[in-house]
């Protein structure tokens, strides 16, 4: 099938690769004149495990080009996927300029059938809106349907779970498209859930935030647990093993960050309150995310009293490992919350320096972990990057000024930390 992608950032680029991969005839726009030189030039323009392999391979077999120009792609394909970004507003409701504006363009150059697939992640009733959008601008007699398609892949492993998703969720209002989309993923072995546009676009928020809310739970669950001295990681063992529950995501650290739990879980909860529908819990997840940053900065200062002309190693800056994307990373708020306490970072990441450098203010950037942890009075970690499972600790050590280390990822064993000689902390684990 002849496929055009709008928007080739993190799911365009990928969705667009494994659509190629799978054999169809795939070009991907972008509004970046820069992205999509970058990409002309054989190289991607973030870091995603097999990622660039894919789009070699696809545009040496010419399955794959790109351009910045919508109008070459318009009446040229069967299906147009939007994949453009939906940040979130000042209110927290989803900005959909983007989407607004694709919409128009797509509805000023049409002149056949075409299927406009939304796969950006947006509030219920958007199907509805572009398909209005569409209808206002293309020229009289022009048919198009408009479907959702939200997309579930994750950073890091975004091209397996492309090729090999729990579901494919397709949101339909005809025959026609609900055909074009089955036939697109016909190679795909996962079921296919058809719903109505409404209930597709729901079941993604609805799955975002639940997976929030099992984070936000594991976290206040590890507040308890530091009361009383009770270890959260065997607790959400013995929970997560009940298969009602099931283990994944029940983990205590941090908080989630990235550019899709926050924003989704605000733009859910905006949408469910323009509905008239008090959605709480929904708001406490947000809660117990935003503070648990202040709590881990607050195990720091409890353990380290004052941190006035202190060096702090930071071992992971991105919100999660296998990707270099910081949007909304918890580090973020961290580092900012220790520099207001009068620390000095020095800081590793194993692939976000570059897009650190612009980010931060006022850090060291060193290029490994030992560089990091050298003369610093304290050591944490933000990211559980694999590279870290397997550090010399005891060289680590040595290179410290002071033995304190923090784990924001309960990466480790407290008997095994003290043991290489740290005054080992984590969350919702006795010391
Ligand atoms: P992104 O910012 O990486 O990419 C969006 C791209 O759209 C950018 O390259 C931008 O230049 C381009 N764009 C914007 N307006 C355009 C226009 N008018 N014409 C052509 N290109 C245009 O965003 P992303 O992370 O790929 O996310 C896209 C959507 O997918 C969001 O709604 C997001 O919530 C959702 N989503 C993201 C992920 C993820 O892991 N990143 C996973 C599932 C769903």
């Amino acid at each position: 099938m002849k496929i055009g992608i709008i928007g080739s950032g993190y799911v365009g680029l990928v969705t667009g690769a494994c659509l190629a991969h799978l054999g169809h005839i795939v070009t991907c726009v972008d509004q970046d004149v820069e992205k999509v030189r970058t990409l002309k030039n054989g190289k991607v323009p973030f870091y995603e495990p097999g990622l660039m392999e894919m789009v070699l391979e696809n545009v040496a077999a010419k399955r794959l080009s790109f351009t910045h120009d919508i109008t070459r792609i318009v009446n040229r394909c069967e299906v147009l996927f939007i994949c453009v970004h939906t940040p979130s507003r000042a209110n927290g409701g989803a900005d959909l300029r983007f989407v607004e504006k694709v919409a128009k363009q797509i509805a000023t150059h049409l002149r056949k059938y075409c299927l406009v697939v939304e796969k950006s992640t947006v509030p219920v009733e958007t199907g509805e809106w572009v398909r209005r959008t569409i209808k206002r601008n293309v020229r009289s007699g022009v048919h198009f349907d408009v479907a959702s398609n939200p997309e579930f892949l994750r950073e890091g492993s975004a091209i397996h779970d492309f090729l090999q998703p729990d579901r494919i969720v397709i949101g339909v209002s005809s025959a026609r498209a609900e055909k074009l989309l089955r036939k697109l993923y016909g190679s795909l072995k996962a079921p296919i859930i058809a719903t109505d546009i409404k209930s597709a676009e729901l079941i993604k928020h609805a799955s975002n935030s639940f997976l929030s809310t099992k984070i936000s739970f594991a976290n206040a669950l590890s507040r308890v647990c530091d009361a009383v001295g009770a270890d959260v990681e065997k607790v959400t063992l013995g929970m997560g093993l009940d298969p009602r529950i099931g283990p994944q995501f029940l983990k205590a650290g941090i908080g989630f960050g990235g550019s899709c739990f926050p924003k989704d879980l605000s733009a859910f909860l905006h949408i469910s309150e323009q509905l008239g529908v008090r959605f709480d819990i929904l708001a406490d997840v947000l809660r117990v995310n935003d503070t648990q940053r202040e709590y881990f900065v607050r195990k720091i200062l409890s353990e380290m009293r004052n941190l006035k002309g202190k060096t702090l190693g930071i071992l992971g800056l991105v919100f999660k490992p296998d990707t270099d994307d910081m949007r909304s990373a918890p580090s973020i708020p961290i580092v900012q919350m220790l520099q207001k306490e009068g620390a000095r970072i020095q800081a590793y990441d194993c692939q976000a320096t570059a897009k650190c450098r612009a980010l931060f203010r006022e850090v060291t950037f060193t290029d490994d972990p030992y560089q990091a942890a050298k003369g610093a009075h304290a050591v944490a970690v933000l990211t559980e990057w694999k590279e870290f499972l397997n550090l010399d600790w005891k060289r680590l050590r040595r290179l410290m000024r002071s033995n304190f280390f923090f784990d924001g990822r309960n990466m480790f064993q407290p008997t095994e930390m003290k043991a290489n000689g740290f005054r080992y902390v984590s969350v919702g684990r006795p010391a």
